[in-house]
């Protein structure tokens, strides 16, 4: 027997005044789900260990078995690995936003979400003008920076900062003279770059700098081959889950027209799980929209988000008999348009029945997979899946 793992990123909500105090999961048309609910288990999952951010890095992490106390080492890390970058020993790798201060402050986290054209050529100069480090060019304002013996340090995320002062926010840590010392020399060739000129000239905002955050070592995740006896893949428009995938040695399958966005290729993504569970017996499937939904706080994207993401079970419940289980990494409510920590619904086909009826965060409160934490999921899901 075989597993898919459905992940709706951010799916979970609280109760909705606009929708008759009903969660956009209560709220949406989805059949499928709702089957899956009334002819399997549901129960609750802990996603987000003590101490840590509500992030999809850790959230996801411990869904496919990797316990963040023990493996986490930071974003920059997991996002490396998706781009192709091999970190050597010793290498520390940190997500280098490009970003907009003003006045001191934290104006934009994205610099107006830069083209990735954009932001190459601004990098390609600041790289000329520093040494000892590298900079890897990424999508819009997601840019790496590496540097070789780096010794690590915190910073903060840029988003969360936003219209804050950044001062006490800078770069700490070991690397932190050699990470303000990256900053100073970007804010210098920016502030006299063609890129920025133009961008002026049309009225949007300046990348007045970069903004490095969450550096670390690659991680060292034990092969989920070893972990699990099972072949498994990932299919994901997110750096971040690509990364996570390759670390842990899941075939990263790449779906044509999947954007991460609420545009993304929801079918062509559902035919790609079944085409991989001919040669697979595991496939972890990430959509992105219904959190892209949550951060822009809109209640009608996250509810059609749902219902895209009950399709593409729809689709898979026809075509796989194994074992299914739908659910998001964290809930993204729309309240708060950013990640929380409780704990999330989850629907599992093939591991018996409970009494529940529909797949809503209220009705997987008394599941029969009770209360769980994420590590445990997956182990549950393949210890069913043997017998
Ligand atoms: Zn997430």
């Amino acid at each position: 027997m075989k597993v898919v793992l459905l992940l709706g990123d951010g799916m979970a909500d609280e109760p909705i005044t606009e929708l008759g105090g009903m969660t956009p999961l209560e709220f949406a048309e989805t059949p499928h789900m709702d089957r899956v609910a009334r002819e399997g288990m549901t129960g609750l999952v802990s996603t987000v260990p003590d101490g840590y951010d509500a992030g999809s890095d850790v959230a996801n992490l411990g869904l496919l078995g990797y316990d963040a106390v023990e493996f986490y080492t930071g974003r920059g890390p997991l996002e490396a690995a998706s781009m192709g970058i091999d970190l050597g020993p010793g290498e520390v790798a940190y997500r280098c936003n490009l970003v907009t201060i003003s006045d001191g402050l934290m104006a934009d986290f994205s610099a107006g979400h830069i083209s990735s054209e954009e932001g190459a050529s601004l990098l390609s100069s600041l790289q000329a003008a520093v040494s000892g480090v590298r900079f890897h060019p990424g999508i819009s304002y997601r840019n790496l920076l590496t540097v070789p013996g780096g010794a690590g340090g915190a910073g903060t995320p840029p988003h969360d900062i936003v219209g804050e002062p950044i001062g006490p926010f800078l770069p700490s840590g070991p690397d932190r003279d050699l990470l303000l010392a990256c900053m100073d020399a970007a804010e210098e060739t920016f502030s006299r770059h063609p890129v920025n000129s133009a961008r002026v000239a049309s009225g949007l905002p300046p990348a007045t700098g970069i903004w490095p955050w969450s550096g670390g070592l690659r991680p060292a995740l034990p092969p989920f081959a070893e972990r699990f006896g099972v072949r498994g893949g990932m299919i994901s428009a997110v750096d971040l889950l690509n990364g996570i995938a390759r670390y842990a040695g899941l075939e990263v399958i790449r779906v044509p027209g999947a954007t991460g966005y609420l545009d993304t290729n929801f079918e062509g993504k559902a035919r790609h799980v079944l085409a991989a569970l001919d040669h697979l017996d595991f496939v972890y499937c990430h959509v992105e929209a219904p959190d892209e939904a949550g951060h822009m706080g809109s209640i009608e994207e996250k509810v059609r988000a749902i219902e895209r993401v009950d399709d593409m079970l729809g689709m898979i419940l026809d075509g796989f008999d194994g074992v299914v289980a739908v659910m998001p990494d964290h809930a993204t409510p729309i309240r708060v348009r950013t990640h929380t920590r409780d704990p999330v619904p989850v629907a599992v086909r093939g591991l018996g029945r409970d009494a529940t009826t529909r797949y809503t965060e209220r009705e997987a409160g008394n599941g029969g997979l009770g209360r769980i934490q994420a590590t445990e999921l997956l182990p549950i899901l393949f210890d069913q899946a043997r017998h």
